[in-house]
């Protein structure tokens, strides 16, 4: 990744507030020093877009010809990667807690296909995305996440980009080096 685009990016996201540092209690339990929340950057069109063309011009050499994503997080910025690459874009969703092809998305045997989601964090619905991909016969050229919020971890049998990595770890509230420092801890998005 450019530092250029890795720039960008954090501060997209600190704009609008996406990026927060300091002590956070999650939607989880758990508490961290930091919140990332992408929807907040991709609900303009302009930073969902620029987004999009950053990602797509690293991955322009995979020569893909269809996104694949995981909904809901990875919807926006798919579609903004397919547009920005000219190819069309589709989404898995979940039906029993298993990811699916549905509404009449079919991928083609031998199509290759690029898997983009927002945020990698443990990576897992990346692999379970290139998985439905490889269950229709099509042939997965590479995965892609706006931030890659594992450390830089991310261990993927096909090429993997993001724009920026991020690491926040995330604590029990019982084991918070944060809440044993007596830092006070908010929710994020509650407004004081
Ligand atoms: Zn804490």
């Amino acid at each position: 990744m450019t530092l250029t685009d890795t720039a960008m990016v954090l501060d997209c996201f600190r704009r609008v507030g996406g990026l927060l540092e300091g002590h956070f209690r999650l939607t989880s339990g758990l508490h961290s020093a930091g919140y990332l929340q992408s929807a907040l950057v991709l609900q303009y069109p302009r930073e969902a877009e620029a987004c999009g063309t950053a990602l797509a011009n690293k991955l322009r050499g995979l020569g893909a010809q269809v996104v694949l994503s995981p909904a809901l997080g990875g919807i926006v910025i798919g579609q903004e990667v397919g547009r920005a690459l000219g190819i069309r874009a589709m989404f898995a969703e979940r039906l029993d807690g298993c990811l699916v092809l549905r509404r009449g998305f079919v991928l083609e045997p031998g199509e290759k296909v690029l898997v983009v989601e927002d945020v990698a964090t443990t990576g897992g619905s990346t692999r379970e995305t290139i998985d439905v991909a490889r269950q229709a016969g099509a042939v997965v050229v590479g995965a892609a996440a706006i931030i890659d919020r594992s450390g830089g971890q991310q261990q993927f049998d096909v090429p993997f980009h993001s724009l920026a990595a991020v690491s926040f770890p995330t604590h029990e509230p019982e084991s918070c080096p944060l809440c044993l420092a007596g830092q006070p801890v908010v929710k994020p998005g509650s407004r004081s």
